[in-house]
């Protein structure tokens, strides 16, 4: 039995420290938020398929979807629909509960408003502070520690394990989010469908989006990842263009039940170490989110479930967590496969470079093809499988 401290209790951190407890090890889960609901930042969309092969309770589910709808920098509405469910929203803090109570559930020790803070990184395991309310911690050592904690890597950091190089940059994408309570009229025009705004007149670098959930509540929110020298990405700017885009869509009226935001990272190539003696990330601690759609919760999850099936039968020695590292690197890679890395450097070239009338007349036209070429299950396999190369005269250049 190891003794395993896993920092960070979102979907990746979460998950991973059911499958461990399952597996009869001693598992401590440690968050910096005390509930569940706080800061909720994930729009959480997930494709059908993704939603029931990572067996996510339809508790969580808040509404179902079966159509795209992209407006474009035109202000021009284009609509895909399919006949059956194409994907889901979840409700965020109501996942991130349920992850919280299957771990308890499952004999993890849950801390809730710790933050953890590494002490000493050992070959063979390492010592920590938990830091609780009020100025009190504790000390604890552990076999093994997990930095599932998103896109800060706050251990990683700590431990001086560097997160990206000059050959393969860290790119930051800043969101911020509103659940607006609507009715059954201002909610028609967004109910069944994710919505998608693309075009530097609505949002430089990015884009923004509404989603529907249950009881006519919409998640609205922009998205941006600038170019590193760019200054865009500063949160108030942000918060303006959202309301700018409520104003513009008549939503403004609606009364705001959440305000939250996070932060997507990853590099593009992925070339960085993934941890350093008894350390291992997981989840956009290892940067596995897609920069595209700033999606990663089935990435997260992914490799939570990838590390926990390559841990079973660990002895817990400085040369098992390397072998451990190399094989999870390797396989984490395999099983996400090329596209995975394909996407990231799309949304480079795609966030970076909308800026200007050019970028959105390119922009405009890259979605009136997909209007003549793709319908509604052609879109969920090009933003959720990666399939760019059907549409390769268009997208490839993008790519490449
Ligand atoms: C605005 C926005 C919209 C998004 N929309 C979608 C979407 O529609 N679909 C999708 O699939 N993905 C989406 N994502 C991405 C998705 O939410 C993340 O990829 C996913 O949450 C990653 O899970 P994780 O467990 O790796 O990290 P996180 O969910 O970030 O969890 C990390 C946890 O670590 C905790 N923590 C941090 N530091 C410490 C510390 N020192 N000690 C203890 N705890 C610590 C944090 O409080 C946090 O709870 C979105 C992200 C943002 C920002």
């Amino acid at each position: 039995m190891l003794k395993i401290l896993i920092a960070g209790a979102g979907p990746a951190g979460a998950r991973l420290a059911r499958h461990l407890a399952s597996a009869g090890h001693a598992v401590v889960l440690a968050d910096q938020i005390s509930s569940p609901a706080t800061n909720a930042f994930s729009s959480a969309a997930l494709s059908q398929s993704e939603a029931e092969v990572l067996r996510i309770p339809r508790q969580c589910w808040s509404s179902v979807w079966s159509g795209w709808q992209v407006i474009d920098p035109r202000g021009l509405e284009y609509q895909w629909w399919a006949t059956d469910s194409l994907g889901v929203v979840l409700d965020f803090a109501q996942f991130r509960a349920l992850l919280w109570q299957e771990a308890e559930r499952s004999g993890v020790e849950l801390l809730k408003g710790c933050r953890v803070q590494l002490k000493r990184l050992r070959s063979e395991g390492a010592d920590v502070w938990i830091h609780q309310r009020h100025g009190h911690r504790q000390e604890r050592r552990v076999d093994l520690l997990v930095d599932a904690t998103g896109s800060r890597r706050a251990l990683l950091r700590q431990a001086g394990i560097p997160v990206d190089s000059s050959r393969d940059p860290l790119l930051t994408g800043h969101g911020v989010e509103w659940i607006l309570q609507a009715d059954p009229k201002s909610s028609a025009r967004w109910r069944d469908r994710l919505s998608f705004l693309l075009g530097s007149r609505w949002i430089r670098h990015g884009y923004g989006w509404v989603f529907p959930m249950d009881g006519y509540r919409l998640k609205v929110g922009v998205c941006r990842l600038p170019p590193p020298s760019s200054k865009a990405s500063d949160l108030s700017g942000l918060q303006r263009d959202l309301q700018r885009l409520l104003i513009c869509f008549d939503l403004n009226r609606c009364p705001v039940l959440d305000r939250h935001g996070g932060v997507v990272s990853s590099t593009v190539r992925r070339l960085e170490n993934l941890g350093g003696g008894s350390l291992i990330a997981i989840g956009d601690a290892a940067s596995t989110a897609n920069l595209l759609g700033g999606e990663g919760i089935r990435y997260a999850i992914k490799s939570a479930d990838l590390l926990a099936s390559l841990l079973q039968d660990q002895q817990g020695s400085a040369k098992s967590w390397q072998k451990l590292r190399r094989s999870y690197r390797h396989t984490l890679h395999s099983e996400l496969g090329r596209r995975w890395g394909w996407s990231g450097r799309l949304a480079q070239r795609t966030w970076f470079g909308l800026k200007s009338e050019r970028a959105d007349l390119r922009m405009s036209r890259l979605i009136e093809g997909l209007s003549k070429r793709a319908d509604a299950a052609d879109l969920s396999s090009l933003f959720f499988d990666y399939r760019f190369e059907r549409y390769g005269l268009r997208l490839l250049p993008y790519v490449f």
